[in-house]
């Protein structure tokens, strides 16, 4: 950061503690990931510089030689990782990815049925609080009771009462695995659309460690700096003949310019998410989630819905007195870094919380398996239980600190 250095020492400073944040701390944070150097590289480079809008070969700029061979590159690697049709690249976060597919093939005040935000949904599947939920009608479905896993039926019912022209699976907080086929047959016998939105669970896809919606929705969208491992930045995929009305909808429906400086760093995570070391990186987060889910039991916690098929564990700390509140602050203290999160008919108020989120892919990619998961653990419970005591506090933060130093990150 030479330069940086030289004309902002202020930002260069803050930047710089970043780092040593990251560096310092366990990240557990389900929606984050380390991506390599390349990454950033890709992202910093002077594409970032590049104004064009438009496809490959059809701009509205001079000078597009360059951006046209990255975006088909981006798009034809995409497409190849995950056998799909169509991609488009251009998408600039995960919500402008979903509303470009809602406005592709709905009209203003369609009906959509998704998954509810307190049972593990995202925003931008029409939550009361999104955009999303003033331009379409939404119903939600939600889990069952008991085995906190998606109530199919449900789905099947409200789509029988409802009749959505769109249905969307996909989630931030759920740990379990989804069945695809079922929903798009409950698409397909109301004629509405299949959207799966697979943020979280990309890299896990395209690492083939887990089943892929691709071969069973009309659309798919997810972000690449989850567990694909790459930086910020949204993609949709889809069958070909959506594929027209929804480039359209990127440009010139909802963005202008596009990133493509970001688009390079998509690039280059597909082509790094092809290789064999990826696979191996994926089978680890598995790992690792199933071994928080299992050493959190055996300490006498719940672990919503049982266990894990994916790369999250989401803790009920009810059975500890404790709150999401409490416990992210007290893991923060410690540098262990988690968010609070509601878990399924949560008592407790979307900021306060009975959970905590638990996620796999950055400890992971930082080369950790399940012997530092279970250090991990016992230390997190001592942590919490013991909230007030800055002596014992005081000792973990040390022992986090040694586990840092053993594991750097960029090399
Ligand atoms: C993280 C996430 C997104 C959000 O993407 P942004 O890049 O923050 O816009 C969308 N959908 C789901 C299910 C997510 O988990």
């Amino acid at each position: 950061m030479q330069y940086l250095k030289q004309d902002d020492p202020e930002v260069a400073r803050i930047i710089q503690n970043e780092e040593e944040r990251i560096q310092n701390t366990l990240d557990l944070i389900a929606a984050e990931n380390h991506a390599p150097r390349s990454i950033l590289e890709a992202q910093g480079s002077v594409f970032n510089l590049k104004a064009a809008e438009g496809y490959p070969g059809n701009r509205f700029h001079a000078g597009c030689q360059h951006a046209d061979a990255l975006e088909r590159l981006a798009v034809e690697r995409a497409k190849h990782l995950f056998g799909a049709d169509h991609a488009n690249v251009q998408p600039h976060s995960g919500v402008s990815a979903n509303l470009a597919v809602y406005f592709s093939v709905l009209n203003v005040g369609d009906r959509i049925l998704s998954m509810q935000l307190s049972h593990g949904g995202h925003l931008s599947h029409g939550d009361p609080s999104s955009i999303t939920s003033k331009c379409f009608e939404f119903r939600y479905y939600g889990v069952l009771p008991e085995s906190e896993r998606i109530d199919y039926d449900q789905i099947g019912n409200i789509a029988e009462s409802f009749k959505p022209q769109m249905i969307v699976a996909g989630a931030s907080s759920y740990s379990r695995l989804i069945d695809y086929e079922r929903i798009a047959g409950i698409a397909r016998h109301g004629s509405a659309y299949f959207l799966v939105d697979m943020a979280h669970i990309a890299g896990l896809v395209a690492g083939g460690v887990i089943p892929s919606p691709v071969p069973h929705a009309d659309f798919v969208t997810f972000t690449t700096y989850k567990t694909l491992r790459g930086g910020r930045g949204g993609v949709i995929l889809c069958k070909r003949e959506l594929g027209k009305k929804l480039d359209r909808t990127i440009f010139p429906g909802g963005q202008g310019t596009t990133a493509f400086n970001i688009m390079a760093a998509k690039a280059v995570c597909f082509k790094l998410a092809m290789e064999e070391n990826f696979k191996d990186l994926q089978k680890q987060t598995l790992r690792n989630a199933a071994c928080f889910a299992d050493e959190f039991h055996k300490r006498g916690y719940r672990i919503v819905s049982g266990g894990t098929d994916n790369h999250l564990v989401l803790l009920d700390l009810r059975s500890k007195g404790l709150t999401g509140d409490i416990a992210e602050k007290t893991l923060e203290s410690v540098g262990i870094i988690v968010n609070r999160n509601v878990i399924p008919n949560d008592s407790e108020k979307p900021d306060v919380t009975s959970g905590i989120r638990i996620g796999s892919p950055a400890i992971t990619s930082r080369g950790m398996g399940e012997t530092e998961v279970a250090q991990m653990v016992k230390i997190m419970d001592v942590a919490m239980v013991n909230n007030e005591n800055s002596q014992v506090l005081n000792q973990i933060a040390k022992d986090v600190e040694e586990l840092c130093k053993k594991f750097p990150i960029y090399l």
